[in-house]
C-alpha cells in the first residue's frame, strides 16, 4: 500500500481529480505500530495490549489490527463481541494468533457463548450475573476461552465491588483488570486512589495478570502499569498527556480540495443563519467537508466569535474556517493565500502536523476521541505502511 497524493505543502499542480474531488484521510500505519512500540518500551515489562474498539477508533480494524499483529502484539480489546469475531477473522486470515478481549463481557447467553467459543473470545466479566454464567458454562463445557473479571474501582460504570472477590475467584480468570477515570490529570487524588484499590483487589488473584492503565494511565508511573497495558487513544497519535508535548506519533491526516473560490465584500455574510459577517474584502474557498463528514457544525468563525473557528494550512499559510459548516461543505478564509495556491483542486490540510488531532478538538470543544471515532465515511482513505 503506497500513497501517491499530493500533499498541501506541495506546489500547485498537484491537484486531486476533480470529477471525484473528495477528502482524503491518510493513515499512517507505520506511525501506529511505532507509537505500539513506544509505549511498550515505557511499560515494560508490562506487555502492550492495542484497543482497537470502534474500529480501531474510526481508522480501519482491518488495516491497524493486522499492522500490529504483524508488529507481535499480541492481546487486543474491543468493545462488542461482534467486533471480537470480525477481529478474529482478520488475524486468522492474516496467520495471527492473539488473545481477543471483549469489554463489555456480554451477551452472555446460550447464543453469546457459542460466539466466543467459535470465534475464541475472552469475556471481560463485570457483574454477578455475567460471572455466575460464566462458571456455569465452565461447568458443562470443556475448552472455553478464558476470561477477565473487571473491578469497577471510581467509574460506577462497569465493574464488579470489592466485595464479589469470591464469585470472581471462581471464574480463575487470566486477568484482573480495572479502569481509570481521570488519568489525563496526573496529580488528580482519584488516581492514586484507583491505584491502591486496584493493587489490593489484585493481590486476591495470584494466578491472574493484572491490567489497569490506559493511554495516560501508562504515564502514571510503574504503579499504574502491572503487567499488561491497554493504549487506544495513544496508539492513534492523541496525546496522552494533555497540557505538555505530545510524545506520540500523528498518524492521520486529513486534506481536502478546494472546490471554488469566491471574493465577498465587506458586511457580506456566510453560510447558514448568517452567523459569520465579512468585516473587510474577502477571499473564500469551498471545501466538501461538513457535519456528515464528522467535521463539526461549529467548526467556524462565527460572528460572536471571530476568532474561534478551525484552522487549515494552505500551502504554508494558516488559515480559518468561516460561517456555520453545513452538511457537506464548508468555508476558509484564503484571503492571505499567495493567488499561485487558488486554484480548484489544491488541497488545505485539515488535520496533520500543523493541525493536531488535539487542536480541531479544542477548536470545536470536543476531545480527540470523539474526532478520531467521527472521522467520516466518505472520505477516500489511504493507508502507509512506512
Ligand atoms: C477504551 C478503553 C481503553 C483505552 O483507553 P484510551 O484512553 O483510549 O487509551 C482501555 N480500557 C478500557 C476498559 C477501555 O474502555
Amino acid at each position: 500500500m503506497r500513497t501517491t497524493c499530493p500533499r498541501a505543502c506541495d506546489p500547485p499542480g498537484a491537484r486531486a481529480n476533480l470529477t471525484h474531488a473528495r477528502a482524503r484521510l491518510t493513515i499512517d500505519l507505520g506511525a501506529i505500530v511505532a507509537n505500539w512500540k513506544r509505549l511498550g518500551v515505557l511499560a515494560h515489562p508490562a506487555e502492550a495490549a492495542a484497543v482497537v474498539k470502534a474500529d480501531a477508533y474510526g481508522l480501519g480494524l482491518l488495516p491497524v489490527a493486522s499492522a500490529l499483529a504483524k508488529a507481535g502484539c499480541g492481546t487486543f480489546f474491543v468493545a462488542h463481541a461482534s467486533e471480537g469475531a470480525a477481529l478474529r477473522r482478520i488475524l486468522r486470515d492474516g496467520g495471527h494468533a492473539a488473545a481477543i478481549y471483549i469489554l463489555h463481557g456480554g451477551p452472555l447467553d446460550a447464543a453469546g457463548l457459542e460466539l466466543y467459543q467459535a470465534h475464541d473470545l475472552r469475556p471481560v466479566l463485570a457483574s454477578l450475573p455475567e460471572l455466575s454464567f460464566w462458571a456455569g458454562a465452565l461447568n458443562d463445557h470443556d475448552g472455553l476461552p478464558t476470561s477477565a473479571v473487571h473491578f469497577d474501582t471510581g467509574m460506577n460504570r462497569l465493574g464488579l465491588r470489592a466485595g464479589d472477590v469470591d464469585a470472581a475467584r471462581a471464574v480463575s480468570p487470566a486477568l484482573v483488570m480495572s479502569h481509570f477515570i481521570t488519568s489525563e490529570i496526573p496529580d488528580d487524588p482519584n488516581n492514586a486512589a484507583q491505584m491502591a484499590r486496584f493493587a489490593s483487589l489484585r493481590r486476591a488473584f495470584p494466578h491472574a495478570k493484572a491490567s489497569l492503565a490506559n493511554s495516560s494511565g501508562i504515564f502514571l508511573g510503574p504503579k499504574a502499569r502491572h503487567d499488561l497495558v491497554r493504549p487506544g487513544f495513544a496508539l492513534y497519535g492523541g496525546n496522552p498527556c494533555p497540557g505538555q508535548p505530545n510524545p506520540m506519533l500523528p498518524t492521520v491526516r486529513l486534506d481536502v480540495p478546494m472546490l471554488q473560490f469566491r471574493d465577498v465584500s465587506a458586511g457580506e455574510t456566510v453560510g447558514y443563519g448568517a452567523r459569520f459577517t465579512a468585516r473587510k474584502p474577502m477571499r473564500l474557498a469551498v471545501v466538501p467537508l461538513g457535519y456528515a463528514d464528522g467535521f463539526a457544525r461549529n467548526g467556524g468563525a462565527l460572528d460572536d466569535n471571530p476568532d474561534q473557528g478551525c484552522l487549515a494550512l494552505v500551502g504554508q499559510q494558516r488559515c480559518r474556517f468561516v460561517g456555520r459548516v453545513s452538511m457537506d461543505l464548508s468555508v476558509i478564509d484564503v484571503s492571505e493565500v499567495p493567488e499561485a495556491w487558488l486554484t480548484p483542486g489544491t488541497m488545505a490540510q485539515v488535520l496533520g502536523q500543523a493541525v493536531t488531532l488535539d487542536d480541531l478538538a479544542t477548536a470545536t470543544q470536543r476531545i480527540g476521541y470523539e474526532v478520531l471515532t467521527s472521522l467520516g465515511r466518505r472520505f477516500e482513505r489511504v493507508y502507509q505502511t512506512l
